[in-house]
């Protein structure tokens, strides 16, 4: 089952936007989008307490305006935060004015230089509108974990299958990805540190 990022799209994203950091060091880059949301956000905190490990979470404007003081909370505990748009906007079926203005409304709540647009989307025209202010963040390893027809084996399979040095992981920190993300991400840390990984921070 390939359930990565189509290849064939990441031409047309062009070089402003990091997959995968190039690296050999044995490093994951663990990152976690949509939050903040109540018990899951918390609870996606403990766990990584537990393990020492450190993460990037890409908030939704909104969520923060409504939820600043688990967003704090992510800070706190020493992880960085990116903007992922006031709305979950998708870039394709939005206009680019439009869309700039929904990012510069999630910016007066997430104060980041890390950028990842929502659902992958993003025309060439916001990222050249985006670019300078902004270190654009896809990733090379997506857990699919939102997808419930999904076994929390099969999303730690698609993990443990893919992941390599310097690789960016996707998990949700929402509502509906909560029973697999929560059931898989232990089981990811203990696979990483059973081989020698340590987290990287974007
Ligand atoms: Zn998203």
């Amino acid at each position: 089952m390939n359930l990565q990022f189509p290849r064939f799209f990441r031409p047309l994203v062009g070089r402003n936007i990091i997959w995968r950091k190039k690296t050999s060091s044995k490093v994951i880059y663990l990152t976690f989008d949509d939050g903040p949301v109540p018990d899951i956000t918390p609870a996606v905190l403990a766990i990584l307490d537990q393990y020492n490990w450190k993460a990037t979470f890409f908030c939704v404007g909104e969520n923060v305006s409504k939820h600043p003081d688990i967003y704090n909370e992510i800070l706190q505990q020493g992880h960085k935060t990116g903007n992922h748009t006031y709305n979950h906007l998708k870039g394709f079926s939005c206009n680019s004015a439009d869309y700039l203005l929904n990012v510069q409304k999630a910016a007066q709540f997430i104060d980041s230089d890390l950028f990842r647009p929502p659902h992958g989307q993003i025309s060439a025209k916001q990222i050249k509108l985006l670019k300078n202010d902004y270190q654009l963040v896809m990733w090379d390893v997506i857990t699919h974990d939102y997808n419930q027809k999904l076994t929390p084996e099969q999303v730690l399979s698609n993990i443990t299958n893919n992941v390599r040095s310097g690789s960016i992981v996707v998990f949700h920190d929402s509502v509906k990805a909560a029973d697999n993300m929560l059931t898989v991400l232990p089981l990811a840390l203990d696979f990483w540190i059973s081989k020698g990984y340590t987290f990287g921070l974007l």
